[in-house]
């Protein structure tokens, strides 16, 4: 068994109660695992500072002069959730052979890397941790959170169920995913497009022990509008098939209203604005949706993904 070098990458904004907590918690952690042989001795984590207000930075400089397994990473200002680990995963991708993504509150059991460290010495690129339990959430954000995987898997989004951005990638799985040239980035929807083989590792999700959750309802409502328009074009084939349902019910409309005018039904002028409304309204919708679909292929065209993700190749020099 060979001992990888792993890079923890945890993305922090506005942290400082709770970056020492989780330092302490991964040191002690990274020792262990140390011991066991599980890791090498070059192991990183790395803490990026995501621009923020408070003294998130000073708390990391600190630990990075203390301790030589600590990186510290600054950006220049609040890139969000999914840039800020883009960076520390860029940082990291040269010089590890895995890394674990985990957020700063450590609201995802820290125990479960053995899980993942496990899965990767058995060949796993990409191990996905997975919330058993989200029993102590609220009953909000748990109402939410799952209506949200529902949809996207409905809109056709392959994403696994129950997991967020705790994960272990492979180094090649690591730079496959770097390869992405997409800047609207939803990793968790785009984890499963590498394809390599992945595994699944259970653990309970706890509680924040300290400062506050940096997803308010208004960063939660866009991260779900991001994930479903950095994915798919689905809701503008919807726009097109209200169209044409649209037209057809026009059509009906049409005919019930040609019966009564010839019927001597019918107020004057009544007939020719309902068959307007309708139709038009129905062409109107269509035309839309068409062009949409036109506006989907070049929004597709532009994210650059890789046409391909090589896995391996047989040859003989
Ligand atoms: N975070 C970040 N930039 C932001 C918002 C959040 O780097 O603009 C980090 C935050 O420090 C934490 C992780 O993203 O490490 C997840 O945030 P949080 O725990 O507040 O989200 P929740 O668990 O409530 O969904
Ligand atoms: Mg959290």
């Amino acid at each position: 068994m060979n001992t990888p070098v792993l890079y923890i990458v945890i993305p922090c904004y506005n942290e400082e109660e709770m970056l020492p907590i989780t330092a302490k918690r991964l040191i002690e952690l990274t020792d262990d695992m140390r011991a066991k042989a599980m890791i090498s001795e070059k192991s990183r984590i790395v803490l990026v500072d995501d621009g923020s207000k408070d003294n998130t930075w000073q708390v990391i400089s600190s630990l990075h002069s203390r301790y030589e397994r600590f990186e510290g990473v600054k950006l220049a200002h609040n890139a969000g959730h999914m840039n800020a680990l883009w960076a520390g995963m860029t940082m990291a991708a040269p010089k590890c052979d895995c890394i674990i993504s985990i957020d700063a509150d450590l609201q995802d059991d820290v125990n479960a890397m053995y899980g993942f460290l496990q899965e990767y010495q058995k060949g796993a690129d990409v191990v996905c941790g997975v919330r058993s339990s989200r029993a102590k959430d609220t009953v909000f954000k748990r109402t939410t959170a799952q209506g949200f995987y529902k949809l996207m898997n409905k809109l056709g989004v392959e994403m696994v169920y129950n997991h967020a951005d705790y994960r272990l990638l492979s180094k090649r799985a690591l730079e496959a995913l770097l390869s992405f040239g997409e800047v609207n980035m939803f990793l968790r929807g785009m984890v499963p497009l590498l394809g390599f083989k992945t595994a699944v590792v259970e653990y309970e999700r706890g509680v924040r022990v300290a400062g506050e959750s940096k997803y308010p309802l208004k960063k939660m409502v866009a991260f779900a509008i991001e994930g479903i328009t950095s994915f798919t074009n689905k809701p503008i084939r919807y726009v097109t098939l209200t169209g044409i349902l649209c037209s057809v019910l026009g059509l009906a409309m049409a005919i019930y209203v040609l019966v009564s005018l010839f019927g001597g039904h019918s107020v004057a002028g009544w007939a020719s604005l309902m068959m307007s409304i309708w139709l038009l309204g129905g062409l109107n919708l269509v035309a839309l949706g068409l062009i949409g679909e036109y506006i989907g292929k070049i929004y597709m065209e532009t994210k650059r993904r890789p046409k391909f993700i090589l896995e391996e190749y047989l040859r003989h020099e």
